[in-house]
């Protein structure tokens, strides 16, 4: 089974783009564009395909909260009980505001200060995904001076091709990321001495927007048979993190039914643990695939400029507001919020940003005119939260459909707020 292409709280009704049961043309009339829009009921869908795949079974769900903050959102995923992953103190801050529990929080991240340390084992954290040597020096030392004993698990890099885009792949040697294969038995040996550190778990994350399960099975193997390495030298491993990465449709890609991911990843881990008598505790650490599809961005139409060899629609919402395109060459699809009988043409969606980079989708055809809305598919991760002031523009609002009422979960910043902190030469 594959995952189905959006969810269906985006549907049309007589040509026009609902979310759930509010018309995206009335959002972009009240609100403004651009504009981010999500969809609860959309959330929720995602979260219980994961957690009901893993209910019954030893193992938990943290969502990623680097692919979507807003607090909103991350509070509809604290009320059905989710754990976070963060990579970041500000991101174990917006946890907490939001209603999520340090307990249920993992801390990964290749590059934590110690501040940021010093916060999380305040807060009380679940785990520390450590990445290097001298990130466990350092987080021992920091321990040490707090009197507390750090719950850690090392990321190891299992060197699996996850066959993603090289920008979002991070299971390759080549990758910054993780205690190599090869110096992770001694690396455990070395945290494992350490008297301010609780060893508790291993993990690997091999990249994002993964459309197949076997590099997933490469990756998992390889760590259990680390594990039994590992576990061979006196450490005991009491769980099994296995990252996020699971992929989205946002075009024609076929990535595995989340619920058919979770049963076949717990399968193979509980297999093995079977043959030696043992059970652990498996983490996912999802996020793409938890608010992708649970979000759309809505941007007008500013021109029309026809050209001699291509014709732009330029709209209002630019590489700072989404820059997946400009980053990734990322496809979204797009829109128009109602639909025309007019004929259509083909466009290059692009922003009002000066640079030739700016691009939303490129040889898109659509029956459009100026002032239109348009929806942009699939921006629910790695959409606001990689916004931008670039060019002095405010970052855009964020909307929360649930039912038939709007909430807005983000005010529309304004000029105002991007140079309040800036400061003038004295005289
Ligand atoms: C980014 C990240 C995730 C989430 O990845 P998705 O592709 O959005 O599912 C999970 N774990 C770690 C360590 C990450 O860096």
């Amino acid at each position: 089974m594959t995952q189905p292409a959006f969810n269906r709280a985006f549907h049309r009704d007589n040509g026009t783009l609902f979310v759930e049961g509010v018309s995206a043309a009335d959002l972009a009339a009240q609100y403004g564009t651009p504009l981010y829009v999500y969809s609860r009921s959309a959330l929720t869908a995602a979260w219980h395909a994961y957690a009901d795949a893993c209910a019954g079974r030893r193992a938990t769900v943290h969502v990623a909260v680097k692919a979507n903050s807003n607090l909103a959102v991350l509070n509809v995923f604290a009320r059905e009980g989710a754990g976070f992953d963060i990579v970041s103190g500000g991101e174990l801050a917006r946890v907490l505001a939001a209603g999520g529990k340090a307990e249920n929080t993992v801390f990964s991240g290749v590059g934590k200060h110690p501040d940021e340390m010093r916060m999380a084992l305040e807060a009380g954290v679940k785990c520390f995904n450590v990445e290097s040597i001298p990130e466990l020096d350092r987080l021992n030392a920091v321990a040490g001076e707090l009197g507390k004993k750090a719950p850690v698990s090392l990321r190891v890099n299992p060197d699996v091709d996850a066959k993603t885009h090289p920008y979002i792949s991070t299971g390759l040697k080549s990758n910054k990321f993780g205690v190599a294969f090869d110096e992770a038995r001694a690396t455990y040996r070395a945290a494992a001495a350490m008297p301010h550190l609780d060893v508790v778990g291993i993990d690997c994350h091999i990249g994002s927007q993964i459309t197949e399960v076997a590099p997933y099975l490469d990756a998992i193997d390889k760590v259990l048979e680390l594990v039994d390495q590992i576990e061979s030298d006196g450490v005991h491993i009491h769980h099994i993190d296995v990252g996020g990465g699971l992929g989205i449709r946002y075009d024609d890609e076929t990535p595995p039914d989340i619920g058919d991911f979770v049963r076949t990843v717990l399968d193979r881990i509980e297999a093995h643990g079977a043959k030696i008598g043992k059970t652990r505790e498996v983490y996912f650490e999802p996020g793409r695939s938890l608010v992708g599809n649970a979000g759309i961005l809505l941007t007008t139409v500013e021109f029309l400029k026809p050209g001699a060899e291509k014709n732009f629609a330029i709209v209002d919402a630019a590489m700072n507001d989404l820059a997946r395109p400009a980053m990734y060459e990322a496809y979204h699809a797009i829109e128009p919020v109602t639909e025309r009988a007019d004929a259509a043409h083909t466009y290059d969606i692009v922003g009002p940003v000066c640079e030739s980079g700016d691009w939303l989708g490129r040889e898109r055809t659509l029956a459009i005119e100026a002032g239109d809305v348009l929806a942009i598919r699939s921006a629910g991760a790695y959409g606001f939260v990689m916004s931008s002031n670039y060019n002095t523009r405010p970052r855009a609002a964020e909307v929360l459909v649930d039912g038939t009422r709007a909430h807005v979960a983000r005010e529309r910043e304004t000029v105002q707020q991007l140079f309040a902190g800036e400061h003038l030469l004295p005289d």
